[in-house]
């Protein structure tokens, strides 16, 4: 797992990440650097690459395209040994098609609808469902790759059986064959959200699974726990990177990726 962001702007409401705020972009090389980095600490080759954790990549896809050109090309990694994870950002995912990876995206859904996804996701304000439904339909038609969804499981928010039917229902919608990633959300310090049983956890998968929908169950306790996008924060992070709101448009986001250095305090 690799970050792309310090930070990140996007301010998913169980995020650990975004409440720390966002202070800058990473550069290509500081991406790469992070899996040469693993690779001599822990003196093994890296053969698998995610995209997430910190960050939204789709706000710095230069930089993520130059690091997965990188990997792929210098430290052999396979195309399709690498993900990209999104929450969906405008007019991106084309762009990201357009280039015909043969890696995987992965879109955090969390929600099977617009009206409760916009108050686990506020940036999906911008980016109505429907249009990032279409975008990964579109993607899939020009890559031949198709995208799996993430789905962060909160009790008594979105872990309802017929939370997973309407999940179900949208995938078919969008053409069905997908894969539903299940998250189960990791309590971190000053959350409002909680887990769910493990019986609400298997009661969601038994409503996809009878639905025809594949599904897997990410088990994120331990280390692993910190390591899910939008669990990861560094003790650093407690104190917020930004003195200023942030922005509350997914194209003002794209367009103040970069901050300039005034706009950060000191961590
Ligand atoms: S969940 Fe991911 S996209 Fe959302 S705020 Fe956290 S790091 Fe950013």
């Amino acid at each position: 797992m690799v970050l792309m962001q310090v930070g990140c702007p996007l301010r998913c409401s169980f995020c650990a990440t975004g409440k720390g705020g966002f202070a800058r972009n990473l550069k290509g090389h500081e991406i790469v650097e992070q899996v040469l980095a693993i690779e001599e600490s822990f003196k093994h080759r890296v053969t698998n690459v995610v995209f997430m954790g910190m960050g939204e990549p789709m706000l710095n896809l230069k930089a993520v395209l130059e690091a997965h050109q990188c990997l792929n090309k210098e430290l052999k990694i396979g195309q399709r040994m690498m993900t990209i994870s999104t929450v969906g950002v405008p007019n991106t995912i084309s762009k990201l098609a357009s280039h015909k990876l043969q890696s995987t995206l992965a879109v955090s859904l969390h929600a099977p609808n617009q009206r409760l996804r916009e108050t686990i996701v506020p940036s999906a304000k911008a980016y109505p469902l429907e249009a990032l439904m279409d975008d990964c339909k579109n993607y899939f038609l020009e890559t031949g790759r198709r995208v799996s969804f993430e789905y962060t499981l909160l009790a008594g928010i979105n872990d309802e059986k017929a939370h997973a039917e309407e999940l179900a229902a949208l995938l078919h919608a969008c053409g069905g064959g997908y894969h539903v990633n299940l998250i189960p959300y990791n309590p971190v310090e000053g959350s409002e959200y909680k887990r769910p049983y493990r019986k609400a956890i298997q009661a969601f998968v038994d409503a996809l699974e009878s639905r025809k929908i594949t599904v897997s169950v990410r088990q994120t306790r331990g280390l692993d726990a910190n390591a899910a996008c939008g669990q990861l924060r560094n003790e650093f992070q407690k104190n917020p990177l930004l003195e200023s709101s942030p922005p509350s448009e997914p194209n003002q986001l794209l367009e103040s990726s970069t901050p300039s250095e005034s706009s950060l305090v000191p961590a």
